[in-house]
């Protein structure tokens, strides 16, 4: 058997947007590696993955890990990881999660086996909350047709931080008023190993939902302080969105794997911006975000869960701080800016009338910023002489906000507005009024050429030619 050698200790790394066959890798590039895991009667638990990592250790690939990229949940999950014999006990799992962390993004782990589920207790990455269950910083991915329940589940995927190690399952509570808990199947490799697995019925949901409820603070907590001492890489804005009118290397990529136009990536990156200073987004979450923004999916594809993200619909957990589906802080409070926005109000009564179109604009944003139905039309009505009735039948005619959601006509409506413009361009040195009239009279052409024409009319003011010079830079 003659293992490779990597001098310098890099892992060679395959990585495909289709799935690569594991097999067929480890046959090729690797038999002796093929080899060891027949001779052992080794179980691989996925015939296919995203990407596949050698492990080095000292100077000689020993091992391999593969990786899914979960459809549902936006993450890397381990789906493989296997040692040669003598070389288990050297800590490789735990550098492999700890390096991927540092340098990439916390990954999560697909149907984790008991072995390792005890790896990651013994790591300090999982906690013993009692004799059997288990709390880990990692989640742990179950692919639908894995998942077992006592209710109607509908092949849904399922992510926990919870594990059974009597069960030898990964376990999540739906919905603990009604007992509904979800789990995931036993594998092959645990059935093999352990003789003493036990069987779900209606006393053991009975006692896991009155453990939950006993420790509910305690549970909560544990995961907190794990997820505390992950040395994860937290991202800057700008390393995630790019600075000025640049974009980072990271929505490049993205721009190519998505399928998205550049416009719509600029597009997105304002909105990121105003999210995060707007502290609707935490640097933990934003590349989640980023992901969640380009793959955009206008309804939740996760029913079961009874608690559920205010913004996007998907599960979350009560110690979460920011939702792992769409990023967005879920300390969030939309009140406190209602708050602020309350405080600008104008209230001095005064005649000047606003164009419908600007109002309209106006509302949208606030809808757009999850600020509640009912008080954006209170705000619109008490800052500008614009009745409902007269909005709403504006938003109806153009077809802009049906059901209270904002349609893709709505959309594209703010999209093109001059405020909207006006706001991206940091025109606030002109009279907007005046560049709007100049908007709509000259609406045969591109926007941002409307844009240029109107500003070059100021030819003489250097901090106009500035603007001039950064609206020509970002085409
Ligand atoms: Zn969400």
């Amino acid at each position: 058997m003659d293992i490779i050698d990597r001098e310098d200790n890099t892992q060679k790394v395959f990585l495909s947007e289709n799935n690569l066959s594991v097999a067929e890798i480890l046959n090729e590039h690797y038999p002796y590696i093929l080899d060891s895991i027949e001779s052992e009667e080794f179980i691989l638990k996925y015939d296919e993955c995203n990407m596949f990592k050698e492990l080095v250790f000292e100077g000689k690939v020993v091992g391999f890990c593969s990786y899914d990229f979960s459809r549902e949940f936006i993450t890397a999950a381990l789906n493989n990881i296997y040692v040669l014999p003598e070389y288990r006990g050297n800590n490789i799992f735990l550098n492999e999660i700890k390096s991927t962390m540092e340098e990439h993004n916390k990954p999560s782990i697909m149907e984790p086996t008991r072995f390792v589920v005890e790896l990651l207790i013994k790591h300090g990455l999982a906690y013993k909350i009692n004799d059997s269950i288990v709390g880990s910083a990692i989640e742990f991915i179950v692919p639908g047709h894995h998942v077992l329940s006592n209710v109607e589940y509908g092949n849904e995927e399922l992510s926990t931080h919870y594990y059974d190690l009597s069960i030898c399952s990964s376990i999540h509570i739906l919905d603990w008023t009604q007992k509904h808990i979800a789990y995931s199947t036993p594998l092959n490799d645990d059935i093999r190993r352990y003789k003493d697995i036990k069987q779900v019925d209606e006393a053991y949901v009975d006692n896991l939902i009155d453990f939950y409820k006993d420790n509910d603070v305690e549970l909560m907590n544990t995961i907190l302080k794990l997820e505390e001492k992950l040395s994860i890489r937290n991202y800057t804005l700008e390393e995630v969105v790019g600075e000025g009118d640049e974009l980072s290397f990271y929505m490049e990529s993205l721009i190519d794997d998505a399928h998205v136009t550049r416009s719509r990536a600029l597009q997105i990156k304002r909105q990121i911006i105003e999210e995060y200073e707007a502290g609707m987004i935490l640097n933990e979450s934003l590349l989640i975000r980023l992901e969640y923004l380009f793959n955009e999916k206008s309804s939740p594809t996760i029913t079961s869960h009874i608690e559920v993200c205010p913004y996007c619909s998907m599960p979350v957990d009560d110690h979460d701080r920011y939702c792992h589906f769409c990023g967005i802080n879920l300390d969030y409070d939309p009140f406190e800016v209602e708050d602020d926005l309350f405080k600008s109000i104008n209230f001095d009564d005064s005649d000047f009338n606003e164009d419908i179109r600007f109002v309209a604009y106006k509302f949208l944003r606030l809808i757009e910023q999850n600020i509640e139905l009912e008080y954006s039309i209170y705000n619109i009505e008490s800052t500008y002489n614009m009745d409902w009735m007269s909005l709403n039948s504006f938003l109806v005619e153009n077809n802009y906000f049906v059901n209270n959601r904002i349609t893709d006509e709505g959309f594209g409506f703010m999209e093109n507005h001059p405020l909207n413009f006006f706001e991206k361009f940091h025109m606030g040195i002109v009279d907007y009024t005046d560049f709007e009239n100049y908007f709509y009279s000259h609406c045969d052409l591109n926007p941002v050429d409307i844009c240029l024409c109107y500003l070059e009319k100021f030819d003489d003011d250097d901090y106009i030619l500035e603007i001039i010079d950064e609206i020509r830079n970002s085409m």
